[in-house]
């Protein structure tokens, strides 16, 4: 379908544009002599065009880089920014917490918590929440504690998933069975010890999986986000939850993605029913906090296990983590902006969005689709949608997904290095939908028409 010659040619126009239209980031790209891959963190270094541009400054559904060049920001930190960039009443939340109050980290509570967690359970369903700093620690801990109250050590994941930097979770079903997800940074063992994993969307492997006996429990995400947005077929989450109930194994709902899905992520919306949620990125708007949440019965469980140290060095918790700063954000955060009217303006600004891509496709018969998740859509190089991980993967085109990132960039719509895929906050307005559609049109067009 798509001519590889002259996807070529306008791939090279594009990063041309990208090199000269963006000197200042040029520059700086080439001045982090004493930085390890050049660069803050090392995946900032994939960039369509060579070269990561430098972030200035942002507001609401606005980024502004080096070049003075203002973007309409659809990547959002990846989710990170689902707030918007700096909300006033988390700004004001931070200035009051660590300017006038003063003081981000003391080691002792703050009321913030309890009223943060409050929040949390009336979104999420399960009632003790603790807190991190990332969403990564969330799911580790929880790990942790799920391997304390079943006795068992083995967690179980889907393909291609992506749950942070969790060394369980690095592992793919294959053609010949689980291995290492390809390009694994220094495992700590093989990754088929500790972990078991099933494709999304297949009860029948998630049964086979779970019947060994060892799985502590089911991580996962109640949507795919991370190999595109890949939705649930009917019965397959009360299917999950059914097989994880009857192999005595725990449900770990990881909402950090799928939050976009409504105030109480995918958990409300579909009224599901996990032992645990974990979530982080966007709760704090910005600010470094991630959470995980247990039911009342589970943490009662835990609770009655006076050998765990819960309290000091047994491996769950961080010195940061629950600090005043983090959680006077995520307070203002979940209580004044990502509030439930929030989410349903942002969902159909999104569905507005996933129309208009859904026209471009049927305008030129692309062999594509595009899934929205509430507040977030993604459009993948597949017809029809893939329905699960290792499908969606086989339906990267790298050099596609870089034209169409620089097209875009190049005309001030930003989007997330590793995704095509939109995401909404409360300030993005119809028209920034709007300009992302005729962008993305005119580059179609370029290549199809
Ligand atoms: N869970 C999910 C579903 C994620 O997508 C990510 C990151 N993309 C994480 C956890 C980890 O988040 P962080 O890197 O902020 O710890």
């Amino acid at each position: 379908m798509i001519d590889r010659d002259r996807l070529a040619v306008l791939l090279d126009e594009e990063r041309r544009t990208f090199h000269d239209r963006n000197p200042r980031s040029r520059a700086a790209a080439s001045s982090g002599e004493h930085l390890f891959g050049g660069v803050p963190m090392t995946w900032m270094a994939k960039a369509a065009g060579g070269f990561p541009l430098f972030f200035e400054r942002a507001a609401g559904a606005r980024v502004v880089d080096r070049d003075g060049h203002e973007l309409v920001d659809f990547c959002l930190g990846d989710t990170g920014a689902m707030a918007g960039h700096s909300p006033a009443a988390t700004v004001a939340a931070v200035v009051v917490r660590y300017g006038e109050a003063g003081g981000a980290t003391t080691m002792m509570p703050t009321e913030d918590a309890a009223l943060v967690a409050a929040e949390l359970t009336r979104r999420f369903g399960v009632s003790k929440w603790s807190f991190s700093l990332t969403a990564t620690d969330a799911n580790r801990w929880a790990i942790r504690l799920a391997r304390a109250v079943t006795g068992r050590s083995r967690i179980l994941v889907n393909s291609w998933c992506y749950h942070g930097s969790v060394d369980e979770s690095l592992i793919v079903t294959g053609d010949t069975g689980p291995r290492s997800r390809p390009g694994n940074v220094g495992a700590p063992c093989d990754v088929t010890l500790t972990s078991r994993v099933a494709e999304y969307n297949d009860l029948a492997q998630l049964e086979r999986e779970l019947s060994h006996g060892d799985v502590a429990a089911v991580l996962m995400e109640p949507a795919l986000t991370n190999m595109g947005i890949v939705l649930p077929e009917p019965g397959y989450l009360e299917g999950v939850r059914r097989l994880a109930t009857a192999a005595g194994a725990l449900l770990i709902n990881d909402e950090t993605h799928t939050f976009s899905a409504g105030p109480g992520g995918c958990t409300q919306a579909w009224g599901l029913s996990p032992d645990i949620v974990t979530i982080g990125k966007a709760i704090a708007g910005g600010i470094p906090a991630g959470a995980y949440g247990l039911t009342a019965e589970l943490a009662e469980r835990i609770a009655t296990r006076s050998e765990l140290d819960l309290v000091d060095t047994g491996g769950v918790g961080g010195t940061l983590a629950g600090n005043a700063l983090s959680l006077a954000a995520a307070r203002a955060t979940l209580c004044d902006v990502l509030t439930d009217a929030a989410f349903a303006t942002m969902i159909e600004r999104c569905t507005r969005y996933t129309t208009g891509i859904d026209s471009i496709i049927a305008e030129y018969d692309l062999p594509w689709s595009v899934v929205q998740l509430g507040a977030r859509a993604e459009y993948r190089f597949a017809n029809p949608a893939p329905r699960n991980g290792t499908e969606s993967q086989r339906a990267t085109d790298a050099e596609l997904e870089d034209y169409l990132h620089l097209a875009l960039v190049n005309r001030g719509v930003l989007l997330t290095p590793f995704h095509n895929m939109a995401l909404m906050c409360p300030a993005t307005t119809d028209a920034d939908v709007d300009l992302h559609l005729d962008v993305m049109g005119a580059a179609v067009a370029a290549l199809c028409g």
